[in-house]
């Protein structure tokens, strides 16, 4: 089958929707209807079935017309959710959730961490267990980004406990608006509250709400953690503005002091390192299963973010010190320099640490030794927990 001519079916979206006269709503579900949302998608996913390359002509196109994206609306739904469902789910879940997700008429949130369970992911205490038909789900998420505006969510729940830690897990579609669900924000050092934890009491869930056969969730969720990582990383390496704004102040500053200089200078080339690393990740991400190399990204970028943005403190000077006035909600205006300080500490964190990205190099890409994480067939009913 011959490659479809992207270029031409961008202009004939831009010609029936024009950005600058169409809801952004709409906007996203005609790009998802013209197969532009992820055109290595199957035909009635938004996608063509066409060659990943494709992907960035259209994102170029599209970008030239001023076009909206909704991926800033929906992060963890558009870089993660949508993935693993096309991936993993079933034809009547792909129709179901992936045009409403496309569109950010429902945003998703991703239910894996607990407060016993980050980087050790897999020793999760969550359970799901069988009646009839249905599932029941009792235990308690943290961490969860955007928990408060989502529709939907991704769980990974604990369906044996008899099976060895990561054998023992399957994953579901949770209606976030179940009875049983309880959202409660957490504020962070910004003043923010981007995320919750999440209370799950006896929540029913049907049985087309698992996603991926039962015991392997942990498959599931190694398709989202790995396109977790592509985006933060390429979220934050298009962010090229911390690199530019240490720049712009070290001008302003008519510094003359070299070793400032050398800092700045250094900021920038990893700055640029970082976006070819992510564009990279990003590029071997579209076919869905990106692999360990969104881990370089994602850990590379999360560094450089702590090194950029101690240096525009430093630049500052003393203005650095003083935290910016709040907006109408009582949070901090959201790009000033030292809210990006503040956040940039959660870069090392969100998404796996950085000490564990470096053990998932250390162990996927390098092919070290492994890790000791004890006997790997014993239950996980066995294992000591807190
Ligand atoms: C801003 C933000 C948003 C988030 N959003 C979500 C979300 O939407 N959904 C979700 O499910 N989770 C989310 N998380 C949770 C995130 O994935 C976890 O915080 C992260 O995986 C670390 O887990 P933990 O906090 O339990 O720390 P722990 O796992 O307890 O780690 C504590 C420390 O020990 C180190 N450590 C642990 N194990 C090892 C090891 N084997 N080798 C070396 N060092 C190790 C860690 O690097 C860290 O420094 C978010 C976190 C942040 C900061």
């Amino acid at each position: 089958m011959s490659e479809p001519d992207v270029a031409v079916l961008v202009e004939q979206l831009l010609d029936q929707h024009p950005p600058s006269a169409t809801p952004p709503t709409a906007f996203f579900g005609a790009r998802f209807d013209a197969g532009l949302a992820w055109v290595h998608y199957p035909v009635g996913c938004g996608g063509l079935g066409a060659d990943p390359e494709q992907q960035r002509v259209v994102e170029e196109l599209l970008a030239a017309a001023d076009a909206p994206s909704s991926y800033p609306l929906n992060p963890i739904g558009l870089g993660m959710v949508g993935p693993t469902i096309a991936h993993h789910g079933t034809e009547a879940q792909r129709a179901r959730y992936l045009r409403p997700l496309y569109s950010a008429e429902e945003v998703w949130c991703q239910l894996f961490s607990e407060p016993g369970a980050g980087s050790d992911l897999a020793s999760l205490a969550t359970r799901a267990e069988r009646d009839g038909d249905e599932w029941i789900v009792n235990g308690q998420k943290v961490w969860t980004s955007l928990g408060h505006k989502a529709a939907f969510g991704l769980l990974l729940a604990r369906t044996d406990i008899d099976a060895p830690k990561n054998r023992g897990l399957t994953t579901f579609l949770i209606d976030m608006r179940a009875p049983g669900v309880d959202i409660r924000p957490l504020r962070q050092m910004t003043g923010h509250a981007e995320f919750n934890e999440v209370y799950l009491e006896e929540v029913r869930l049907p049985a087309n709400a698992q996603l991926g056969p039962e015991g392997k969730g942990w498959q599931v969720a190694t398709t989202t953690l790995m396109n977790e990582r592509v985006s933060i990383g390429r979220v934050m390496a298009t962010m090229a503005t911390p690199a530019e704004t240490a720049t712009r102040l070290f001008v302003e500053r008519n510094d003359r002091d070299p070793v400032l200089r050398d800092r700045v200078a250094r900021m920038w080339m990893e700055s640029e390192v970082g976006r070819l690393i992510n564009e990279r990740a990003g590029q071997l991400g579209q076919t869905g299963d990106p692999g360990p190399v969104g881990s370089i990204g994602k850990l590379f970028s999360a560094e450089h973010a702590l090194r950029v943005h101690n240096l525009i403190v430093d630049l500052l000077g003393a203005d650095g010190m003083l935290y910016p006035s709040f907006g109408g909600d009582g949070s901090p205006i959201e790009h000033a320099p030292q809210v990006s300080f503040l956040r940039s500490r959660a870069n090392t964190i969100e998404g796996g640490t950085s000490e564990v990205m470096r053990n998932i190099l250390a162990e996927r890409v390098l092919g070290l030794p492994r890790d000791d994480h004890g006997p790997r067939d014993r239950p996980w009913k066995d294992i000591p927990r807190n």
